[in-house]
């Protein structure tokens, strides 16, 4: 947190958090983090932070993975069994194509992480 030094004016350790919505969008996530980063207070330019960059992937990483195991485990799992479909109707329900699929490795996998 020190030696903090702005890229645009040259200002040493002038600088103030700002709090922002970082929006993260991909396959099988979306969501909001609010991060908070140092600004210079001299030319309101972002000042860089590499730890604090770090913590933000982090924890973007960690969101995104919950968000990705959300919608295998929960959905996928609760339609099987709450509503006792077969996987075969399941994969056509969501649209993933002929019988040759290859997601009874995909349950699989989920039904042996969730031991
Ligand atoms: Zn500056």
């Amino acid at each position: 947190m020190e030696n903090r030094i702005c890229m645009e004016c040259g200002t040493k350790d002038t600088y103030e958090f700002r709090n922002m919505i970082r929006e993260y969008e991909g396959d099988g996530y979306h969501f909001e983090l609010p991060v908070s980063l140092p600004f210079c207070k001299k030319c309101g330019a972002p000042i860089y932070d590499e730890e604090l960059e770090k913590n933000i992937v982090q924890i973007a990483n960690k969101k995104i993975r919950e968000q990705r195991e959300i919608i295998t485990r929960e959905e996928i799992l609760e339609i099987l069994e709450t509503y006792h479909v077969s996987q075969k109707f399941l994969s056509k329900l969501l649209g993933w194509g002929g019988e040759n699929y290859p997601y009874k490795i995909y349950l699989g996998k989920l039904y042996a992480q969730s031991f």
